[in-house]
């Protein structure tokens, strides 16, 4: 049987405006319209939902008198990545979820006014942040995707000199390579990068530390190390004929279609996806987009377990993706090199399992076969972190233990991110920017705080203008536990 595995399934012209961003930006009426809308709440609860605070009423109100600038000068001095968060935060479980117009009419489409408030920052050459004054500190971050990135940006803002390393040749880590483009192109991920660059961040690109640079050399040279390398790789299925050319890893997938023509990169015409997580959802949409004429996610729990966004998942509908729930891949069928099939087997779902959730049982006898022609494997994230072993650091499933400031064991090293913590990959990116702002301020703490200093001599900026003292106030516990720790 000959492969049904392609390039240029589609003609170039639908490829590339199959990947052109979804949600078109505000005209500057269709904002100032929106922004209309507010009713600038006191003690709106919009901040209360946003884990980095943003003043939401605040920018709303900058951008209601066609003052961009304004507003995205508040939003960046909360959230350094507001532009990345403006498209793939998940809204509606967070500050429209939270909108008082939510329960009577429609919440005000926040996500869209903060794109609207920054996205001019693209292209033009502002230097959003402006360095707090030098304090003789060195800090080397490692890894530049959103907790690198918020990280670095915050330490710059506080007057450390900051080093990233990055094993890519770009920066940006998840934002640039594994978010799909028509969710945020790789434009924004890297101009995020390039505010932090005018900054006066440091970028060591194509270096990747435990191999091109020993992390030993790293504690020698700076006063703390922050880790906030990604996982990087999809665990193994376990099965037959996962090792066939045409399996694919999703994360690996994904990151083709950001940094590759989109005509040289090949799909099958019945394409299996395995796992129903937001990586998944991606990888099933990115497939159809490049032409594949049927593709499934396969999840062996049910819509109620599946760990993807409820956008998410309506978006992947509205593609033509089928979900076939309660169903677990047993093997993958090959012949002369080639993907032919799935073998699955239908589930029932059990008693709850560790994590709470009903453990999927396998039904006997039920067995059947789908022809697909590529399977992309979507099931969870792991890293390899044997570079830092004899770093000693605790872990717990894969992941650094980290305190609420991002402090681990070693008294010099810090982490945020997916390698870190309980969140794991599929954490918010807004809350993995908090957690690299936190972690900031634990560095800040314990090499000779008092964390706010540089927010309130006002020597830090954004846009111009200084650091409000409310956002570096806004998360109290992680200041405490840091002062706690010095
Ligand atoms: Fe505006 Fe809604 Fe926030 Fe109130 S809750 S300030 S209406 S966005």
């Amino acid at each position: 049987m000959s492969s049904d595995v392609h390039t240029r399934r589609l003609p170039a012209d639908d490829l590339s405006r199959n990947f052109e961003e979804v949600i078109p930006p505000y005209t500057e009426q269709e904002a100032v319209t929106e922004a209309g809308r507010c009713l600038f709440c006191y003690d709106a609860p919009c901040i209360r939902a946003c884990p980095t605070h943003i003043d939401i009423p605040s920018f709303i109100k900058k951008i209601a008198s066609s003052n961009k600038r304004g507003s995205a000068r508040v939003i960046l001095a909360s959230n350094p990545l507001g532009l990345t968060c403006a498209r793939v935060c998940p809204v509606e479980q967070l500050c429209e979820g939270d909108c008082v117009l939510g329960a009577h009419h429609k919440p005000i489409a926040i996500g869209r006014l903060q794109r609207h408030a920054t996205d001019w920052l693209v292209g033009s050459d502002e230097s959003p942040f402006t360095p707090g004054a030098p304090n003789g500190k060195k800090v080397a971050v490692v890894g530049t995707g959103p907790a690198g990135l918020a990280c670095a940006i915050t330490l710059r803002q506080l007057g450390y000199d900051v080093t990233c390393y990055e094993a890519k040749a770009k920066p940006g880590g998840l934002d640039t390579f594994g978010i799909v483009s028509f969710r945020e192109p790789v434009a924004i991920a890297l101009a995020e990068a390039a505010f932090a660059e005018r900054a006066g961040v440091k970028f060591v690109l194509g270096t990747r530390v435990g191999k091109d640079v020993p992390v030993d050399q790293l504690l020698a040279d700076f006063d703390a190390v922050f880790i906030g390398a990604g996982l990087g790789q999809v665990p193994k299925l376990g099965i037959e004929g996962e090792d066939l050319p045409q399996v694919l890893d999703a994360l690996q997938f994904i990151e083709r279609t950001k940094v590759e023509p989109l005509d040289s990169i090949p799909i099958g015409r019945r394409v299996a996806v395995i796992g129903a997580g937001n990586t998944a959802i991606d990888a099933a949409t990115a497939s159809k987009r490049l032409g594949a004429e049927e593709v499934s996610i396969i999840y062996r729990r049910s819509l109620a377990e599946m760990p993807a966004y409820a956008f998410e998942y309506d978006f992947a509908k509205m593609d033509g993706v089928i979900f076939r729930w309660l169903t677990a891949p047993v093997r993958i069928l090959g012949e002369n090199g080639q993907v032919t099939g799935l073998e699955c087997m239908r589930m029932k779902l059990g008693e709850p399992g560790v994590d709470g959730r009903a453990k999927p049982v396998a039904i006997e006898g039920s067995t059947f076969t789908m022809p697909v022609d590529m399977v992309i494997k979507a099931v969870g994230q792991e890293g390899t972190f044997e570079w830092l072993k004899d770093l000693g650091l605790e872990s717990r499933g894969g992941r650094f233990v980290i305190g609420a400031d991002g402090s681990t064991g070693h008294p010099k090293v810090w982490s945020a991110g997916d390698c870190a913590g309980e969140g794991g990959a599929e954490a918010t990116v807004v809350a993995v920017v908090e957690a690299g702002k936190r972690a900031a301020h634990g560095i800040d703490a314990r090499l000779g705080g008092p964390t706010a200093r540089a927010r309130g001599n006002g020597e830090a900026r954004i846009l111009g203008a200084p650091i409000p003292l409310r956002a570096a106030s806004a998360s109290p516990a992680y200041v405490q536990q840091g002062v706690h720790q010095s």
